[in-house]
């Protein structure tokens, strides 16, 4: 099965780093992954977006920003649309990290709308479930999960799928070192894989690019990324050091 899919790992740069920064950090990781046997995207501010763009250029590397409005224009101060992105050239989004259902009051259903939204500009999406620890202690990761992804894929058609990457990132893993246990890991990329399989049938869910994200790092990335239903990682703390960043990618084949 694993055969049928392709390893996505994308790095989560957050609030972090300015414009030579930018420049500087993507020019050290270039040399390192020419011969990546996965995709590699790097998702950076929307200030360093234009930047990454052109330190990427020419390379294996692709770009992604953090969030997405729903509209395509209009009176939403602060906001930016898809039709923006795609206009920079920028080819990833990410959907629904926690971070922004935590702070910034993202809910499944705007998650579904951003989702939406970014398919039909053109944007591929990395859409982030996971559940948090309180909820993984009552025995409920699985019903949230499962919930998160049928939410967040409503009025989603087979063909769109085929941009979707689903990013399993436990929220209890998310920057704190506490990596999930890569069995836990496969588990839920594996019941997220069943709910697909559900919605689109099997050939779907067999192509389905499903990340793990959670303090993935160049220790234990190997392990995570061998699992049967882990095809990638969404990396926030290392992916902001090049050659932490390339040691995972070099494992994802
Ligand atoms: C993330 O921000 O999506 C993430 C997984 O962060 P970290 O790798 O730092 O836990």
């Amino acid at each position: 099965m694993k055969e049928k899919r392709s390893y996505v790992i994308a790095g989560n740069w957050k609030m972090n780093n300015n414009r030579s920064q930018t420049k500087g950090l993507i020019t050290q990781i270039v040399p390192l992954v020419p011969q990546a046997g996965c995709e590699v995207v790097v998702c950076v501010p929307f200030t360093n977006l234009e930047t990454a763009i052109k330190a990427v250029s020419g390379t294996n590397i692709k770009v992604g920003a953090q969030n997405v409005h729903f509209e395509k224009s209009g009176a939403y101060t602060g906001e930016i649309s898809a039709e923006m992105l795609i206009e920079m050239g920028v080819e990833y989004v990410i959907i629904g990290h926690s971070e922004r259902r935590q702070y910034f009051g993202e809910t499944d259903e705007t998650v579904n709308l951003r989702v939406k939204a970014a398919l039909n500009a053109g944007l591929t999406v990395i859409l982030c479930v996971g559940e948090r620890l309180p909820d993984r202690e009552k025995g409920l990761t699985n019903e949230l999960v499962a919930l998160q992804t049928k939410a967040a894929l409503i009025g989603v058609t087979a063909q769109q799928l085929d941009k979707i990457v689903i990013a399993y990132e436990p929220v209890w893993a998310i920057g704190t070192g506490k990596t999930a246990t890569s069995e836990q890991a496969d588990e839920v990329c594996e019941l997220i894989r069943s709910v697909i399989r559900d919605l689109y049938g099997d050939e779907k869910s067999d192509k389905m690019t499903i990340q793990y994200g959670g303090s993935m790092n160049a220790a234990n990335a190997e392990e995570l990324l061998s699992k049967p239903n882990v095809d990638g990682g969404l990396i926030g703390g290392a992916s902001l050091k090049a050659k932490d960043f390339a040691e995972i990618i070099s494992c994802a084949k």
